[in-house]
């Protein structure tokens, strides 16, 4: 069932609860593909209702981002769902959201802003504020939908790990799932933003995956010095490529190490024809 507004949303669970049954959340920017249905399966094992939110939320996108491309494919996205036996789908307006007119910014709307440390490095570097919009649109849905448990994929490693900040300092009453990457046999991380990509590009980008594989392989190999490690990558690269970062880090609190270890994880982002591209990998993980 496709819903538009928080009203309907809440008055569907509303009835779930009465019967006592379990409901997750599996929070999206639509444009579906087998990554996002990874999430949804592991949702409808998990839980008696499944809402998946589709909603491109303009708070978590810079002046210069792709906020006016991203691929939006409601229809599709509502014919997939449905094959996966999802109760709802959720696609505000941004009106909706945020109240209608209202000025998206932090002067006048109340934002989540996660903690300094965990923005101030990766993905936070660069996307200033990013991860003060997602969690306050995670947060918003949290509260709309009052699930039991919340869906959320490794791919966006840096966003998980916020999230799970987020939900124990706010003592947010969810357990949160975190879901393996999906990719496509190459080894590319599935992402929307590939739809931006030529084949050429295709192929370019799987340098993220080619580098973190063999950063794998290095560490397993008993090399544990994150910059020795750090220079097997480079020479995978060439032009095409736009390194932002790789890093080696705690899995769980995000610090840095001067030495690897089990459990350590390493993280790419990297622009390919101008599409920035993100990647990780847990350096000891059972394929
Ligand atoms: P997005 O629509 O990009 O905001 O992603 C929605 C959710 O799907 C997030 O929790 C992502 O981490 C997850 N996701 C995106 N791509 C993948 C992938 N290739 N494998 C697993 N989960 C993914």
């Amino acid at each position: 069932m496709l819903l538009h507004t928080i009203e309907e949303v809440r008055a569907e669970v509303k009835k779930w609860r009465k019967e006592g049954l379990t409901v997750g959340i599996v929070p999206t920017m639509g444009a579906l593909h087998a990554g996002h249905l990874s999430l949804i399966k592991k949702a409808k094992q998990t839980c008696d209702k499944v809402v998946v939110s589709d909603f491109v939320n303009p708070i978590q996108f810079g002046p210069s981002e792709d906020f006016d491309k991203y691929p939006r494919t409601l229809d599709e996205d509502v014919k997939l769902c449905n094959s996966e036996g999802v109760d709802i789908v959720f696609a505000p307006s941004a009106d909706e959201m945020y109240g209608e007119g209202q000025r998206l910014s932090n002067d006048t709307l109340t934002y989540v802003c996660p903690p300094f440390f965990y923005v101030n490095t990766l993905c936070g570097k660069s996307r200033t504020g990013h991860f003060d919009g997602v969690c306050t649109v995670v947060l918003k849905l949290f509260n709309i939908v009052q699930p039991d448990y919340g869906f959320f994929g490794q791919k966006d490693a840096q966003q998980v790990i916020i999230i799970k900040k987020m939900v124990k300092d706010l003592n947010v009453p969810i357990t949160i799932v975190q879901c393996p990457i999906v990719r496509e046999e190459s080894g590319l991380a599935l992402s929307s933003r590939n739809k931006y990509l030529s084949e050429e590009g295709k192929k370019d980008a799987l340098v993220l995956s080619k580098i973190l594989n063999n950063l794998k392989t290095c560490y397993s190999k008993g090399i544990k010095d994150v910059n020795a490690l750090k220079e097997t990558a480079y020479s995978f690269l060439n032009e095409k490529h736009d390194l932002e970062y790789l890093e080696i880090v705690d899995k769980d609190t995000l610090e840095d190490k001067k030495q690897a270890d089990d459990n350590s994880i390493a993280l790419i982002a990297c622009r390919v024809e101008g599409v920035r591209l993100i990647d990780n990998i847990y350096l000891k993980e059972e394929v």
